[in-house]
């Protein structure tokens, strides 16, 4: 049919080629004319079905649908609606006068920001000259007695307005794909653009036909192939939902997670406009997180699955969907986290989330226990980055013991106070980070009736640090801090007076036969004849800020110093007795010292003077180090200790299993 030209026209822009520039500047995000104007043909749809449901329009709508055609030859693209279409005057306000507009305000807007802009924008109808050299549109209203219109242009400002034959009401957009736009002319490619941007849009979008396998090949059936589910859970109310719809919606979102822990339905209208399901998934190391699993929606149509300028950091550990109409769209992303209405959104779905755990704290206990090593990452991370989520959380955070036992913060407390109370009225929370390491201890500190806490997460030397200034009067030990006895105080310990040399040589003696490369801190002490020769214990502070900085959190300081270990050497021992009488007998006291030069002497005397002192020392070092070397009963009881610590190892490691042996030797053999 010849089509007449009625009308033709410049479109309101001032740049004079809109259409390079568009290109140009939103090169990457090429892709979203599909979700654009599949959008706005659900738009036409749905306010048709609203004119319907007014009694405005008194026409039997039948089952309407949104079609969308690609001819892979002539590289065309449509997108057809039976919606309610545009008459003339339409047209020209809503294609010539408004969108064109709008993508002049908007580029002449973020001119000196676009390269910045990343992200999804509402670009609308202009987005499909992103990838088209000619675009028509051929309408009809569904208003009586309307005239159906064609509009084409093919990229310049200029654009032509005639009659069309469309006998349908409706609108179909047809995209004539530009050269450098031909991925969009393969089926597959449409498919999975569809697939990501449109599944959950509330109007039905056909895409080709059902395929079925005949005679040895897939063929398409007659049925019309829907790509999307028109009423998602999160749209539908959540007293009607099953949990295995729970389940299944999040395997279809998720085909290769694992079954999500809980979930929680989001509905709200006031303030804002908020629906959603967010999944709390099994998280069981830092290394396995997954981010960016949560979609962002508006109004069901897919917009971005990076919601982290939209809720607080660990909140985007989760899974799930969001879907608002509140949240803006065609902003930059350092606008975004500054608007009032996504702060509200973020500080509510912080909240629901605490909500949510404390109810299921309250109600499933069970559950939450049972769960609990594979959230516990999640609710640390939260606590540990958000104030006000941590706030909530110590109500409902909780405490794993050795014994596989689960504890919220009140009733470890309880359980622990009558006998963990130190001299200091301080409650000391004892805890292993390694059971099978730290066994010894572990056993030790059970059977002076204490409580050892089970935190192996790579989060908890912050997590502690972080429960010990929110906690009153109560302070965590690592069971191999120290001595059993010394752990918890109860009255003020004395360790036994020693001379300076004594002591000098007590630090020496065992330093020789200690691994290189770690500090050592020496001491004496009396724990009893029965008790070890020798304890190694690290400090609780030293080692857990070692731990804070080898996770990265600003004490590197910490992390740049050598390993440091105490030396408890039981005086007490008799095996240590012995060592140190024999050392009396055999190594010569340390020789008088010269004495110090005057203060008037010369830098030189002064030099001479320090040496001359420093070589008497190592003289004596040399001779407890010769003692120490040959004395097989000293190696073996500080291997031992090492051993008990997991902290002997290869050629050292070797020559005490060498040493032992024929310490069995020499008592069976012969
Ligand atoms: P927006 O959708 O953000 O309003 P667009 O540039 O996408 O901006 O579209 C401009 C206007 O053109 C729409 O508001 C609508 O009135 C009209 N329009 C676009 N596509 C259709 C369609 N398929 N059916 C009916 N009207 C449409």
């Amino acid at each position: 049919m010849a089509k007449k030209k009625i009308s033709g026209g410049r479109i309101g822009v001032t740049t004079e080629n809109i259409f390079p520039v568009i290109k140009q500047f939103l090169y990457s995000d090429h892709e979203i004319f599909l979700r654009e104007l599949v959008a706005n043909a659900v738009d036409a749809t749905k306010k048709l079905k609203a004119l319907a449901a007014s009694g405005e329009c008194k026409q039997e709508l039948g089952d309407l649908k949104v079609r969308i055609v690609l001819d892979e030859k002539k590289k065309t693209l449509q997108v057809i609606d039976e919606g309610i279409g545009m008459t003339e005057e339409e047209v020209d306000k809503y294609i010539n006068q408004i969108a064109f507009s709008s993508a002049g305000e908007f580029l002449e807007k973020y001119k000196d920001q676009i390269g910045s802009i990343i992200g999804h924008f509402g670009l609308g109808f202009y987005s499909a000259f992103m990838v088209s050299k000619k675009v028509t549109i051929d309408t009809l209203s569904w208003q009586e007695g309307a005239k159906a219109v064609k509009w084409s242009c093919d990229g310049s400002p200029e654009y032509e307005l005639g009659e069309s034959d469309k006998a349908d009401r409706g609108t179909v957009i047809t995209l004539y794909l530009d050269d450098d736009s031909k991925e969009y002319a393969e089926k597959g490619r449409i498919e999975s653009l569809l697939q990501k941007y449109c599944k959950f849009m509330p109007v039905p979008v056909v895409f080709g036909k059902e395929q079925e396998w005949k005679d040895g090949k897939w063929v398409d059936t007659d049925r019309d192939k829907v790509i999307n589910s028109v009423e998602p859970l999160w749209s539908r109310t959540p007293s009607e939902i099953k949990d295995e719809e729970y389940l299944s919606f999040y395997k279809a979102l998720y085909p290769m997670n694992e079954d999500p822990l809980f979930w929680i339905h989001l509905n709200v209208d006031y303030p804002f406009n908020l629906t959603g399901i967010l999944y709390f998934p099994k998280i069981k190391e830092r290394m396995a997180i997954d981010r960016n699993k949560i979609s962002l929606y508006c109004n069901q149509m897919f917009v971005t699955d990076h919601v982290d300028n939209i809720v607080p950091d660990f909140l985007t550990l989760l899974h799930g969907v969001i879907d608002s109409p509140d949240i803006p769209l065609n902003v930059s992303r350092s606008y975004l986290q500054s608007d009032a209405n996504v702060k509200k959104i973020s500080t509510y779905i912080t909240k629901k989330v605490a909500d949510r755990l404390e109810d299921i704290f309250k109600n499933e206990r069970e559950a939450l226990n049972s769960k609990w090593d594979n959230l516990k990452l999640f609710i640390e991370y939260g606590m540990l980055s958000d104030e006000k989520f941590c706030e909530r959380a110590l109500k409902f955070v909780l405490l794993k013991n050795t014994d596989g036992k689960y504890f919220s913060l009140d009733e470890y407390k309880t359980a622990v106070e009558p006998v963990q109370t130190d001299k200091d009225k301080k409650l000391v929370y004892l805890y292993a980070t390694d059971t099978e390491k730290q066994y010894s201890f572990i056993e030790a500190a059970k059977n002076k009736g204490y409580d050892v806490l089970h935190l192996d997460c790579e989060l908890d030397a912050h997590f502690v640090n972080l429960l010990e200034q929110k906690l009153a009067d109560t302070r965590f030990a690592r069971v191999d801090s120290d001595a059993i006895d010394r752990l918890i105080p109860k009255e003020d310990h004395k360790a036994p007076e020693m001379k300076e040399d004594e002591r000098y040589d007590l630090e020496n003696l065992f330093k020789a036969v200690l691994p290189k490369g770690n500090d050592y801190y020496v001491t004496g002490d009396r724990l009893g004849s029965e008790a070890a020769p020798i304890l190694v214990t690290q400090n609780e502070f030293m080692r857990r800020y070692r731990d804070m900085s080898a996770l990265g959190g600003g004490m590197n300081f910490y992390g740049e110093m050598p390993p440091s270990y105490n030396i408890t050497v039981n005086l007490d021992n008799p095996l240590v007795e012995k060592i140190l009488s024999d050392e009396a007998a055999q190594v010569a006291p340390q020789g008088e010292l010269p004495p110090e030069a005057d203060e008037k002497a010369s830098e030189e005397e002064k030099k001479a003077a320090r040496e001359a002192r420093e070589a008497v020392r190592t003289a004596h070092r040399s001779d407890i180090e010769a003692f120490a070397g040959g004395n097989d009963l000293l190696h073996q009881i500080a291997d031992l200790a090492l051993l008990a610590n997991g902290m002997l190892k290869g050629k050292d490691l070797a020559a005490f299993i060498e040493r032992s042996q024929k310490v069995i030797r020499d008592r069976y053999a012969k």
